[in-house]
């Protein structure tokens, strides 16, 4: 059975991401952020765009006050005001001061601030008791960007920073990958609709609506396909439609061995190409990941594929699927998004309140809480049942502790693993 890094390393192998031309969208900056930059950005201003000052103060030239201190105070005459957004008028002549306020720009013939608390005015002057360095307080023109340089690369999400990069360098139409599309689906003649009556034998299908959020919060689009019966001709013409509106397919239930595990059987059927069945990690075993390859086909019942699509079978336990989510879809769709790199779900070192226990036999993802305490990450074991059916203790979890195959037991206050799985 593969071990959970050689299925990671297959499932980002087999990822083709967005194409950068052919995936592209054109949106407003207001609508950009949380997506991801399709093209480099630059710019044709440089940042700042114009010298200016750093302080509230005058504007002097520094040949005047190089000398000056307590007992050799150097008094300028004040020519002009310069507030925030006005064009100074008057070149700095020797023996002149500008009042300037931060961020305005420098007069002509001036080169140094001197901050206002260092000064003493009366009227139309200003005295100066100590010498400032030379250019002090004064953002050059192009200090921190040049114009026509790189500004950002493509591949990157847009946060609140870069957006406030792309605005002041006038960027309002930004290039961005279009989000990926993700079908999901839920398998089980025994699954019902949250706001339908459970009859008896009958369960809620929560990983629909589980699936749907981890999708939304990946930065791409659920379209959500609702619930197939364990039938093998309904999973096929579900399995069939969902393949040729997305780019990516989760399925949950059916990959287990019971006689009602249709998924692989349809999948091939279909003409997939099956990658991975299993994988040693608990909760989760039985995960099947597939491709189908992009086809014009002949036959009636096979859906033309513009594009390949990827495919997810997670198991049906609720805890599973989220937690094989975690592991091995998230990261691929955060490679198919157009991220130029940092596809895993992060993992911190720390440290477990509890001890921590395996059967040592597959890698064991344990649910809980991480705090940050002084400095250092705290795992505190969920309450109750660790059992892949109990769905109730993982709400108000935010991370999954790691057991690595062939240990059974990490102590309390012993390093580990965390993967942090809902920051
Ligand atoms: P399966 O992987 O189909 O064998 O399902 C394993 C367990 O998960 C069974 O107890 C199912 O009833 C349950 N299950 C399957 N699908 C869902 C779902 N969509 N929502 C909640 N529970 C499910
Ligand atoms: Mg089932």
């Amino acid at each position: 059975m593969l071990s959970a890094q050689q299925a990671e390393a297959l499932i980002l192998d087999l990822v083709q991401p967005l194409h950068p031309q052919r995936d592209l969208e054109i949106l407003d900056l207001r609508s950009a952020p949380g997506r991801i930059l399709a093209t480099p950005a630059s710019s044709v201003l440089d940042f700042p765009l114009w010298d200016n000052s750093a302080m509230d103060g005058y504007a002097v030239r520094y040949e005047d006050v190089k000398v000056c201190s307590t007992e050799q105070p150097a008094i300028l005459e004040i020519v002009e005001e310069i507030p925030a957004g006005y064009q100074p008028q008057k070149n700095i002549q020797s023996g002149q001061a500008a009042r300037i306020l931060t961020g305005s720009m420098m007069p002509t013939g001036a080169d140094t601030i001197v901050v206002q608390e260092e000064t003493r005015r009366s009227g139309r002057f200003v005295t100066l008791f100590s010498a400032p360095k030379p250019h002090a307080f004064v953002r050059r023109q192009a200090e921190f960007y040049q114009a026509g340089q790189p500004l950002l690369p493509a591949g990157i999400r847009l946060s609140a920073a870069e957006i406030a990069v792309l605005a002041t360098a006038q960027c309002t139409q930004v290039p961005v990958y279009r989000r990926p599309r993700i079908a999901i689906l839920s398998t089980g003649s025994e699954l019902v609709l949250p706001d339908q009556p459970l009859q008896p034998g009958q369960i809620v299908d929560s990983n629909q609506y589980a699936l749907a959020a981890l999708v939304a919060s990946a930065g791409a689009e659920p379209i959500c396909l609702g619930i197939v019966p364990d039938q093998q001709e309904s999973l096929k013409a579900a399995i069939a439609q969902a393949i040729s509106i997305a780019d990516v397919v989760i399925s949950s239930g059916g990959v287990s061995v019971g006689d009602y595990d249709y998924v692989d059987r349809t999948l091939t059927e279909l003409r997939a190409e099956i990658h991975i069945r299993a994988v040693a990690v608990k909760p989760g075993r039985p995960l099947t990941v597939a491709s189908f390859k992009a086809t014009q086909s002949q036959e009636p019942e096979l859906p033309h594929l513009l594009s390949p699509v990827l495919y997810f079978g997670l198991p049906g336990n609720p805890v599973s699927a989220l937690v094989t989510f975690w592991r091995f879809v998230q990261p691929a769709l955060r490679k198919l998004s157009g991220l130029a790199d940092d596809w895993q779900t992060p993992c911190v070192e720390g440290r477990s309140l509890q001890d921590l226990r395996s059967d040592g036999k597959r890698e064991t993802y344990l649910w809980g809480k991480t705090h940050l305490v002084q400095g250092k990450y705290e795992f505190s074991l969920a309450g109750g049942s660790q059992s892949s059916g109990n769905l109730i203790n993982l709400a108000q979890t935010n991370s999954l502790a790691v057991i690595p195959i062939g240990q059974t037991l990490k102590t309390s206050g012993e390093a580990i693993q965390i993967m942090l799985v809902m920051p």
